[in-house]
């Protein structure tokens, strides 16, 4: 009684997060049994070679020993408590040291939640209600964010989830990517309403898509003269592209800081983080409530730990290196197969876009061609290589992507 029928018949379309049933490529899902290093093994012992990585949560690689032993420690001391604990405390501190922003941190146990969260208190501390959020921009499956990003349908607010009242909806403007004017235009006509802007300052969710360094200085400065607050979703980005997130990288202070993922080592959380003075606004000092009986999960902080304590500067530089030459040669062999295709990439995330043009935005995005991203989704599953299974997603690389490994994908791609 194993197996995708089985899971069907129990888990609602047999999964517990939608883009995991392959709707998008067509196909039955793999079902992973373990994984270990850069690769993922199914229930029948197949190997693939793993680029979804826990959908980024994964740094150094599945199972890393120091992860393992981290968690069965903690698992032996007990698994949680509900009380207060050191190690709670000794993953805030490793995270500010790399984003010294991030003054007082709340962890959570989704990165949904500590979105959730960062908007209530964004607005609690405003005493405003309109949030900005982009085009192609996800931030968790929080009601507030759960807006089309359709052009006509956007401005109206329309909810492009069902179960999303409009009312909420009605409270979200969403603005498309990496467009300087149209934050203008919005900011002069609501910016005194506005609570705060939201973004991923290098967008993952829609496939890799970096912000124009302007476009984060001019939301930066809008933010500021109106008195809203610039909050960078930084779930993704903020243990991936460098020691410090793209707040480093870009030289921009936003006021609330998101992340998740990573910082959980392979096991469930969020956090969001900001100035002192914004954070006392939260409750036990503050009249903005928010709870969690599992947040700050021992083992969760445990796993984080494992994995951000041995973070540098150094560590990216060698990783994103890895990712240079390692798309370099994928663009070189692209180019001599006459393929459309174009990789963008950040830090150690890529995506091939299945088109011949830069993509800025989510309009962009939708030109690209998806059918000849399924084609070469299966291709690549039956050779071994597991893809996030959509054409709008980042894939990764780990510490564990060896050389041997990395050229293992590029001659599947020379026969693709
Ligand atoms: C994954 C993600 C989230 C949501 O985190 P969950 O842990 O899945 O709830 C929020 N924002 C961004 C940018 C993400 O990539």
């Amino acid at each position: 009684m194993t197996g995708w029928a089985e899971a069907q018949k129990h888990l609602a379309g047999g999964v517990n997060s939608p883009v995991r049933a392959f709707k998008a490529v067509g196909g039955d899902p793999v079902i992973v049994k373990r994984a270990k290093g850069a690769y993922l093994y199914d229930t029948s012992g197949k190997r693939y070679l793993d680029f979804c990585l826990s959908w980024g949560a994964i740094l150094l690689g599945h199972a890393h020993p120091k992860t393992v032993k981290a968690i069965t420690a903690q698992a032996k001391n007990g698994t949680s408590f509900g009380t207060a604990t050191d190690t709670e405390t000794a993953l805030a501190r490793e995270i500010k040291k790399a984003f010294p922003g991030m003054d007082k941190i709340r962890f959570t146990s989704s990165g949904t939640e500590a979105v959730m969260s960062a908007l209530r208190l964004a607005r609690g501390v405003t005493r405003k209600n309109r949030v900005v959020k982009f085009e192609g921009g996800y931030h968790g499956h929080a009601d507030s964010l759960l807006v089309k990003a359709g052009s006509g349908l956007a401005t109206l607010g329309l909810s492009n989830s069902a179960g999303v009242p409009e009312d909420f909806a009605r409270l979200t403007t969403v603005l498309p990517y990496n467009d300087i004017e149209a934050a203008r235009v919005y900011f002069k006509k609501c910016g005194q309403e506005t609570a705060c802007v939201i973004l991923e300052p290098i967008a993952a969710n829609m496939g890799v898509v970096p912000a124009k360094p302007e476009f984060l200085a001019e939301l930066r400065r809008l933010t500021q003269d109106a008195g809203a607050l610039l909050i960078f979703d930084e779930v993704i980005t903020g243990y991936r592209l460098t020691y410090g997130g793209a707040q480093h990288l870009y030289k921009i202070k936003p006021d609330i800081t998101i992340l998740g993922k990573i910082i959980g080592g392979g096991l469930p959380v969020g956090a969001f983080g900001a100035s002192g003075q914004i954070m006392d606004h939260l409750a036990p000092n503050g009249p903005v409530y928010q709870a969690g009986t599992l947040s700050g999960n021992p083992l969760s902080m445990a796993a984080g730990l494992s994995v951000l304590s041995g973070l540098s500067l150094n560590f990216y530089r060698e990783l994103n290196q890895k990712m240079a030459s390692f798309l370099k040669e994928a663009r070189r062999i692209l180019k001599k197969r006459g393929r459309a295709v174009n990789i963008q990439e950040a830090g150690s995330m890529f995506t091939l876009f299945f088109t011949g043009r830069k993509i800025e935005n989510f309009k962009d995005v939708c030109a690209s061609d998806t059918k000849a991203f399924k084609t070469f989704f299966h291709r690549m599953l039956r050779a071994g290589v597991y893809l996030p299974p959509s054409a709008f997603e980042a894939s990764f690389l780990c510490q564990a992507h060896s050389q041997k490994e990395l050229e293992h994908f590029l001659r599947i791609l020379y026969s693709t």
